[in-house]
């Protein structure tokens, strides 16, 4: 079925430790980028011929990382079970931006989450 896929990114600078890894269990630190993307479908263009306002998907990723910045992420709340990986950091902001783009943007869908730990390394997960 015809779709568009938007997305938009942020950046952030964030340490973390990984027990039990090699090299990653000193802590550390990434300037990390995240790409949210979201999917509409060809059919539901709004009355401007737009899909979904860009500004809107960027504050929705950007809210999402916003906690995250300049921090160090063992210690909050969302990895108080699990390390700070980037798969994990993947889900949390797919998490967050769902329950935002519900609202305000309810014909967008995520299609997938990039996390970026360092220029070569990139996780996406799609829900
Ligand atoms: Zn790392």
């Amino acid at each position: 079925m015809a779709h568009y896929l938007l997305s938009a990114e942020a950046a952030f600078a964030a340490a973390h430790t990984l027990p039990g890894v090699e090299k990653c269990e000193r802590m550390h630190g990434h300037n990390w980028r995240v790409r949210l993307t979201v999917r509409v479908e060809a059919d539901v263009l709004d009355e401007g011929g737009m899909a979904v306002d860009f500004r809107v998907v960027e504050e929705a990723v950007r809210d999402a990382v916003s906690e995250f910045d300049h921090a160090y992420l063992n210690d909050l709340e969302p990895f108080g079970d699990c390390p700070p990986t980037a798969e994990r950091l993947a889900v949390v902001v797919c998490e967050r931006t769902s329950h935002r783009l519900a609202s305000a943007a309810p014909a967008a869908r995520i299609d997938a989450v990039e996390i970026w730990e360092t220029p070569q390394y990139r996780v996406e997960y799609r829900p």
